[in-house]
């Protein structure tokens, strides 16, 4: 077998661009923040609402924030993740954050429009078609409303999440937001610790949600963001951890280097617990994978995928899409290999 050298992979020239480019983003240092415990839906597998983290109380003042916020930057944080519940809810505390720290992004379910001045990256959620989401989410007239609310407007990112269940719907909402000049990626299902739900993926629905991720991948290339190698990753059999390694301090115990060293979750009282830090929190590992979770757990494996020129361009398709998905500004290139690699040392199911 070849083996290659940094340098051999390096000699195509458009794999040596995009190395180039997406090497400018390595400075990025996430947290991420649970700005309030509120939230105007309730959606069924809510991994917010499970664990004690929904119970911690809640710091309204936006002084207190934004001297969190000076905190983090000081020991190096360069990127924020602003989460739920329901950060929409708390406008003048994400616009803080804002002002303190300029690039992040924030989960949002996009039924309350948060104020242009905030100019992160926001992610709206989609769990399926409106009928779907009022049976799970409980909310009418969902996508409507959340396109309403973004139309032409290049912070939003939506996410679709496939369960077992809306497999079949995600074209149809693909079409619409294709339509309406959206931006989508995609995200999976993953259960909470104790989750007994109908939504945990099976393997079967894994192979029909790969299917579903390819056909849509292929048909709006220039409204999906996804590469064929973030297919694989997250509709493999096994979840992110078995396959990557997960870095965050809940599964890496190591505070020497990266993530397990820089990586916090703060509740909404500005607390944090090291053996709870993630970015999914109260997410079962094993069922994980979740599309926050692979941005860093795969993104940080780049030696491991400088194996071989297919394998090493998936994995920059893949940083390129994390990129894209997460930093407002940075426009995704064309995917580098248009074929399915299988993750390092395993097979591609
Ligand atoms: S919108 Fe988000 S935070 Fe609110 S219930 Fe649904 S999943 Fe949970
Ligand atoms: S839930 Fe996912 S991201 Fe969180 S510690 Fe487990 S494997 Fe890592």
């Amino acid at each position: 077998m070849t083996e290659w050298t940094f340098a051999a992979l390096m000699a195509d020239p458009a794999v040596r661009a995009r190395w180039v480019r997406v090497r400018r983003y390595f400075f990025l240092r996430e947290s991420t923040y649970d700005m309030t415990r509120r939230c105007n839906i309730r959606c069924e597998g809510c991994y917010y609402f499970e664990g004690d983290k929904q119970h911690a109380a809640e710091v309204g003042d936006p002084e207190a924030w934004r001297a969190l916020m000076r905190a983090e930057r000081e020991r190096g944080i360069t990127y924020v993740v602003l989460a739920g519940a329901e950060p929409s809810l708390v406008p003048d505390l994400l616009q803080v954050c804002h002002e303190e720290m300029p690039l992040g992004a924030i989960a949002s379910n996009g039924i309350k429009q948060i104020p242009r001045s905030v100019g992160y990256r926001i992610h709206v959620s989609v769990w399926g078609n409106d009928e779907t989401s009022a049976r799970i989410r409980g909310a009418t007239h969902m996508l409507a409303r959340q396109i309403d609310n973004y139309r032409g407007d290049a912070r939003a990112v939506y996410v679709y999440t496939f369960t077992p269940h809306n497999i079949d719907e995600a074209g149809e909402v693909a079409e619409i937001l294709a339509r309406e000049d959206c931006r989508l990626t995609f995200n999976v299902f993953s259960a909470p610790v104790g989750y007994t739900g109908g939504l945990r993926h099976t393997p079967e629905s894994l192979a029909r949600t790969r299917q579903a991720m390819g056909e849509l991948l292929a048909r709006y290339p220039d409204h999906v963001l996804f590469s064929p190698y973030n297919t694989v990753a997250h509709t493999h059999r096994l979840g992110l951890h078995d396959l990557f390694g997960c870095s965050y301090p809940r599964r890496n115990p190591s505070t020497d280097l990266g993530l397990g060293r820089s990586f916090r979750q703060y509740r909404t009282d500005l607390q944090w617990d090291r053996d709870a830090a993630c970015c999914v929190p109260d997410t079962d590992c094993p069922d994980c994978r979740h599309y926050a979770a692979g941005s860093a757990v795969v993104t940080a494996r780049l030696f491991r995928h400088a194996t071989d020129p297919d394998t090493f361009a998936s994995w920059l398709d893949y940083v390129d899409t994390y990129l894209a998905v997460w930093v407002l500004d940075y426009t995704k290139g064309r995917n580098l290999c248009e074929r399915m690699t299988a993750p390092p040392g395993f097979g591609l199911e």
